[in-house]
């Protein structure tokens, strides 16, 4: 049995003192009455709801699954009354505008919750993100019949969504989609084809369920541009609008994964039966991938924050479990008594592990609220937030969700030969976390993003503005030195950012190829992810540091400054090499690929 306990304190001081909280929610919100107070009632009532209901679902609902049978998935016991006390809770609409039934809050308020609730079970967590994501899509390009019809029910949670893009042979490659719309002459179209690996695509959670589908129209142009979106309910609503005639979809199957094996992953089939789904037409004909880059931002957040929120559920088990265990004698006997074998906490390699697994999850928080708050700033229209939100979305999606993985591997060698036995419940968090590197845009393809469309952008002028951000909280660090943590800090940083400055310019340098370019993709968002934990812990061991000088003494604080130290001495030192890799060019490679042959 696993227990998870909220880091509400740690949430509430990245709100305060990195992701700048008040910046999120617009100074006309915070006027209006959107008080602290009520929003750490909010937090604090997410994780109860966390700890209490959806953390004991976990490791059952991973030995039980999902089940498949008659085109039929049941959710394993306890998922559909926990999921039913979710919806009632109002969590689904956190950040959904007020006008269709949500509390209208900042996405980074959102983003804490998902954390939470993920971290607890991100099995059942994960199907709201698709639901939000379809939110999003209808918020931004239904027209008025639509949103009127599904936009309430999407919202409050009585209906849930999907997100249906995957094909068999489209995968990172959406061009190579075939599903077929045709109108039927009354506005609305039929739709036929199969998607797989559709998340949530039927379960028995809530009576109907959206899907969002990526298909082509009969005089489509070939390759992405040909591409329409339409909403495919599962039940078409009656006039009333309440669910209706069983439509032509079914779910041919759900895949058997390593991990996350309560949420349903499912094989789709449309227009087998009656020749094909109604469906309708969501924004411009041939413009369906613009309208699914609109909300890919805050998808790719979703799928950041997952990797986040299994990292603390695995710090805070490793942790744990490093006090019970006992075993050798740590220098200075530290921790053991008389002859006793200490516990394994007290041994530098462990307590090393756990340090630097503390520091990269806050790193990794840090980058993803520091996101949120840029998409809360984008979504009011200012222009710096859209820059912030679209250079950190691909960094917020691969770092964070390979912090994930790292942070788990790292609790399962923490555990010993424990981890690895199922019962113990750490060995999960690292099945489970694993896809977080692939759907959503594969990291690889993440970082190509990075590199060749977000980094040129205004000339190479938002990323240097980044870079002078990070510089200016090093010289802060430097100015305020006059703790030990702080010292430490300032040497790699200023290394870090040295080095993040250098593979900018040379990826950016026009004699580059485009396969150097390519190469250099991955390197440099771990790179630039190293970087901007690094800056972003620093800034909130400042403000710590400047507390705990004030006289406070709450925990959270020296926990602060002790993961901004341990993650600038202990991991951000490997930027300078990772620059040497990104910069190394493509030589390598292009004679390396030569030997990449199957024959032998
Ligand atoms: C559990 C789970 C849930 C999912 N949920 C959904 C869902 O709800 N809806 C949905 O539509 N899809 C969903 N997917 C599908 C997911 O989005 C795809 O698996 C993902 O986009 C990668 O596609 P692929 O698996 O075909 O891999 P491929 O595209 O075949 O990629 C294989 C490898 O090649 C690399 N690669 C591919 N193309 C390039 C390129 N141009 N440049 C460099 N490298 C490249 C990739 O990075 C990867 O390493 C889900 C998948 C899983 C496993």
């Amino acid at each position: 049995m696993t227990t998870y306990r909220a880091p509400i304190e740690d949430i509430v001081f990245a709100f305060d003192h990195i992701a700048d909280l008040p910046r999120a929610a617009g100074a006309a919100a915070m006027d209006a009455g959107l008080d602290r107070e009520m929003l750490e009632l909010l937090i604090g009532q997410a994780g109860q709801l966390a700890e209490g209901v959806l953390a004991p679902l976990n490791q059952s609902g991973d030995a039980a699954g999902a089940r498949f049978a008659e085109g039929v998935v049941r959710m394993p016991d306890g998922f559909v009354p926990a999921y039913r006390q979710w919806r009632e809770g109002g969590w689904n609409g956190v950040s959904a505008p007020e006008a269709w039934g949500g509390s209208g809050l900042p996405v980074l308020l959102n983003a804490a919750v998902l954390e939470m609730h993920t971290s607890a079970c991100m099995a059942l967590a994960m199907g709201p993100v698709v639901t939000q994501g379809a939110v999003d899509a209808l918020l931004a390009h239904g027209d008025a019949d639509l949103c009127a019809r599904y936009l309430p029910r999407l919202v409050s949670g009585e209906w849930m969504a999907s997100m249906a893009l995957t094909e068999p042979q489209a995968g990172s490659d959406l061009a190579l989609i075939r599903c077929k719309a045709v109108p039927a002459g009354d506005g609305t179209y039929r739709l036929s084809g199969q998607k797989i690996f559709i998340t949530y695509g039927e379960h028995d959670l809530t009576d109907n369920i959206v899907h969002m589908v990526l298909a082509r129209l009969p005089d489509a142009p070939a390759g992405t541009r040909g591409l329409s979106l339409f909403l495919v309910p599962k039940l078409v609503p009656d006039g009333e609008g309440r669910p209706g005639a069983r439509n032509d979809v079914v779910c041919a199957g759900i895949e058997h994964k390593m991990g996350l094996r309560a949420s349903p992953t499912c094989t789709l089939v449309f227009g087998e039966r009656q020749g094909g789904a109604v469906a309708w037409l969501v924004g411009e004909p041939h413009r369906g991938l613009a309208c699914m880059f609109t909300m890919m931002n805050r998808a790719r957040l979703a799928t950041g924050l997952q990797g986040v929120a299994i990292a603390e559920r695995a710090c805070q088990q490793a942790l744990l479990y490093a006090w019970e265990r006992r075993q050798g004698r740590a220098p200075d006997g530290r921790g053991g008594t008389g002859e006793a074998p200490s516990p394994i906490v007290a041994h530098p390699d462990v307590g090393g592990m756990l340090l630097a697994m503390r520091a990269r999850t806050a790193a990794a928080r840090a980058i993803a609220y520091a996101t949120a708050t840029a998409i809360d700033r984008a979504e009011r229209g200012e222009a710096e937030g859209q820059d912030l939100a679209d250079l950190f979305t691909p960094v917020t999606k691969a770092f964070c969700s390979e912090t994930g993985i790292e942070v788990a591997s790292l609790a399962i060698q923490v555990h010993g030969g424990m981890g690895v036995i199922e019962e113990a419940g750490v060995a999960q968090h690292l099945r489970d976390v694993r896809v977080t590197a692939i759907y959503e845009g594969t990291n690889g393809i993440q970082a190509i993003d990075l590199v060749t469309r977000k980094l040129p952008r205004k000339e190479g002028g938002v990323v240097a503005a980044v870079l002078s951000g990070w510089e200016q909280i090093l010289s802060a660090v430097r100015a305020a030195s006059s703790r030990p943590e702080l010292t430490g800090i300032a040497p790699p940083l200023a290394e870090a950012i040295e080095a993040t400055r250098r593979a900018t310019a040379w990826v950016l340098a026009p004699e580059r190829t485009e396969t150097e370019r390519l190469v250099a993709a991955t390197p440099y968002l771990r790179l630039f992810g190293l970087t901007a934990g690094c800056a972003l812990l620093a800034k909130g061991a400042l403000a710590a540091a400047a507390r705990l000088a004030e006289g406070e003494g709450a925990p959270v604080l020296r926990r602060a400054l002790v993961n901004a130290e341990i993650f600038a001495t202990r991991l951000a030192p490997a930027a300078p090499g990772l620059a040497r890799v990104a910069m190394a060019g493509a030589d390598a490679w292009e004679r390396g690929r030569e030997s990449l042959t199957v024959e032998g």
